[in-house]
């Protein structure tokens, strides 16, 4: 078992063997419904262990287009294993290591699922991230006709800001190699009038432009050099590192897995003291356990219960003047208490840049005529239908910041949908 630099684990032929006759077996596998695009998870783990890899890899690809992706990074924790009934004995079969190892032991094996025939339909998808790809693909596999508009080369946030050392890109591009057979990609970036152009053309539309649109602090100074808002900081932390001056004291502000990603990133860069600022308790945070612990593994330190007053300097960065919180007794919509301030208890920490994690809202001004939920994300019902009609939409853009299987689950789900939608019109 081969770990890589954040402490990951991946399966070589031994271990995964030896892990599969863990695997119970169980007749209603819990595993299987927890997992959001439903692999088979006992059917593949059965092939891996009588040695037939190939039907093991078509089991997971087959249910899971973004195979390789998440069999890198998917938070099995939360989904498959959680409810693996082999924890209630002792720890939980390592699916995702599984799913891992089923995948890329059969990397560059020819993928050719059923194509139904081709309709005179077609269908456009904005936002090639794992929802718009899962729909595209899923809609292709239908015999429509699919065109995917996205800003660059499709991925999404898995290709542009997940860092390597996590996910690979040769992982994501693997994968959306397979899939783009099915339609068709335009690297154009959407406004107003290409929206309605494309509303125009299309039979149906899904937008799945995810959050692109980071928050800000909003205090004194977070205009100064050396402020990062986080998705730009990752993003060109993966394109051009050599353009990021961050130097040697980098202070991340924020208590997600994003802000885990940036500090983590800051290390990888050289700096040497990563401090990560979050206004709550280390066992309030909204973060994974595995991320947590690499983070810890690669160096980060955290400064928990206190937050930033404001950004010190003249033209860059030089500090953080943060103040310390406590637990109140008010408990917010998340069921964490309030923080609350301790006066008197401001101190200065000095820094040579600034990330900003926390959180991301839509970026899509251009959809005004579309009814949004109150968090801001685009309201849907439960067939991902936006008040438009013909207009779907799923992934992170109308449920919030989720995860890459969920955004996929999303967006095979909503093909599905937008066939029914189709074969009513016609
Ligand atoms: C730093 C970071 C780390 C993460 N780590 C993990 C992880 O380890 N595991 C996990 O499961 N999830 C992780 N996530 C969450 C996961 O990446 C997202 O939930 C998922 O990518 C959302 O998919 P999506 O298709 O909804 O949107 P996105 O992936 O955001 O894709 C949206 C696409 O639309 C395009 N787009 C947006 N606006 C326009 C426009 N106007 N015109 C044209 N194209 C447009 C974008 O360029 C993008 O390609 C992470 C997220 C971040 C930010
Ligand atoms: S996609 Fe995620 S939830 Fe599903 S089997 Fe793979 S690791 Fe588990």
């Amino acid at each position: 078992m081969k770990p890589d630099r954040t402490g990951v684990h991946e399966f070589d032929r031994r271990r995964a063997l030896a892990e599969a006759e863990r695997c119970l077996y169980c007749f209603d596998a819990p595993c299987t419904s927890a997992c959001p695009v439903h692999i088979d998870i006992p059917g593949f783990i059965a092939m891996l262990r009588s040695g037939n890899g190939p039907g093991a890899a078509w089991l997971v690809r087959d249910a899971n287009p973004l195979a390789e992706t998440c069999g890198s990074i998917c938070p099995s924790e939360i989904y498959c294993q959680a409810s693996c009934t082999k924890a209630k004995q002792d720890t939980p079969v390592r699916i995702r290591e599984l799913h891992q190892y089923a995948t890329r032991s059969e990397r560059g094996r020819e993928f050719h699922p059923e194509r139904s025939p081709r309709t005179e339909k077609t269908v456009g998808v904005l936002g090639a991230g794992p929802a718009g790809l899962g729909c595209a693909f899923e809609l292709g596999k239908l015999g429509y006709q699919v065109d995917l508009y996205n800003d660059g080369p499709p991925g999404g946030v898995p290709l542009k800001s997940i860092p390597s050392f996590r996910l690979p890109e040769e992982d994501v591009v693997r994968d959306v190699g397979i899939l783009a057979r099915f339609f068709r990609t335009h690297d154009v970036r959407i406004d107003a009038a290409a929206f309605g152009a494309i509303t125009g053309t299309h039979d149906a539309v899904f937008v799945a432009v995810g959050l692109g649109r980071d928050r800000v602090l909003g205090i004194p100074g977070e205009g100064l050099r050396g402020v990062y808002p986080v998705l730009e900081f990752l993003e060109t932390a993966k394109k051009r590192p050599h353009a990021l001056a961050i130097g040697s004291r980098v202070i991340v502000v924020g208590g997600g897995n994003v802000s885990l990603d940036a500090a983590a990133t800051a290390r990888s860069l050289g700096a040497a003291d990563v401090m990560l600022l979050y206004r709550r308790a280390e066992e309030q945070m909204l973060v994974w356990p595995a991320e947590l612990a690499a983070a810890r593994r690669m160096g980060v330190e955290f400064s928990f219960r206190s937050f930033p007053l404001s950004i010190a300097g003249e033209d860059h960065v030089e500090g953080v003047m943060c103040r310390r919180t406590r637990a109140g007794k008010e408990i917010d919509d998340s069921g964490r208490p309030v923080p609350v301030e301790i006066p008197g208890s401001d101190f200065l920490l000095p820094a040579d840049s600034v990330i900003v994690a926390i959180g991301q809202d839509l970026r899509a001004d251009w959809l005004p005529r579309l009814d949004r939920t109150g968090r801001g994300h685009i309201g849907v019902d439960g067939n991902f239908r936006t008040s438009l009609a013909g207009v779907f939409a799923g992934g992170d853009a109308a449920s919030g910041e989720g995860t890459v299987v969920r955004s996929l689950a999303h967006g095979i789900e909503a093909a599905k949908a937008i066939h029914a939608y189709l074969m009513r019109q016609s």
